[in-house]
């Protein structure tokens, strides 16, 4: 699903975020990256994610290799393959969850019913089935973050990228969204987690420890 051969990145201003990282992950694999504050987890994943290129290396993702790809198929790909979900939500404001996880599957090229449906049935499988018109401000966090996986797997995406997903989260509603993530696992879907608590990571089958930019285990 994902492989990264010796990948480097080094930011606008000089900063080197990712020194000659290989990785390789297994379609269903569910893996952990940890690592201190700055050790170019994020960075990491906005590559895989293609919402950011490497400066050199391949990355290949569900088979294309990115650095070929214009950027209306990175997107399409994007839009298409890969769900994400980051710490702070990224809900819209003021839109009714059902529009809010809708909204994501605008790549799908289904009609807005079809898409109203489909998120419909994924707000069920978080259990958010009785708060379609809620708005994101009448929900708690872990409800939020219930709505963001919805959004991320309404389209059921091989690949699913989460960003310290229960960072912002109580240990109990942290809880409940690893179990999503565990379920969309079993599932089949390829899950990376991106957390730097450690008693969530041990908990996972993989784990990628990571430290200045490069894997150290
Ligand atoms: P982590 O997610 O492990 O905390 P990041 O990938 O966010 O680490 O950051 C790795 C390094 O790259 C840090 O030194 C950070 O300041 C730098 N960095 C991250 N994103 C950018 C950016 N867009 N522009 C410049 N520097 C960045
Ligand atoms: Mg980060």
């Amino acid at each position: 699903m994902i492989a990264l051969s010796h990948v480097s990145k080094v930011h606008l201003g000089g900063v080197t975020a990712l020194s000659d990282v290989s990785l390789e992950i297994g379609r269903g694999e569910m893996v952990a990256i940890a690592g201190p504050s700055g050790s170019g987890k994020s960075t990491m994943l906005n590559i895989i994610g293609t919402l950011d290129r490497a400066t050199s290396g391949t990355v290949e993702i569900d088979g294309y290799d990115l650095a070929t790809l214009p950027d209306n198929r990175l997107s399409a790909l994007r839009g298409t393959r890969i769900g994400f979900v980051f710490q702070q939500f990224h809900l819209a404001a003021n839109v009714p969850v059902l529009d809010n996880v809708a909204d994501g599957l605008l790549y799908s090229g289904l009609p807005p019913a079809g898409r109203r449906r489909l998120a419909r049935a994924a707000l069920e499988r978080v259990g958010l089935g009785h708060r379609l018109d809620h708005e994101p401000h009448e929900l708690s966090g872990g409800e939020r973050q219930r709505v963001a996986v919805a959004r991320a797997v309404a389209g059921d995406p091989p690949l699913l990228l989460a960003d310290e997903p229960t960072g912002a989260l109580d240990s109990v509603s942290g809880a409940g969204v690893m179990e999503l993530l565990r379920g969309l696992h079993a599932a089949g879907t390829t899950v990376l987690v991106i957390t730097h608590d450690r008693e969530i990571a041990a908990t996972l089958p993989r784990q990628v420890r990571m430290r200045d930019g490069r894997i150290v285990a």
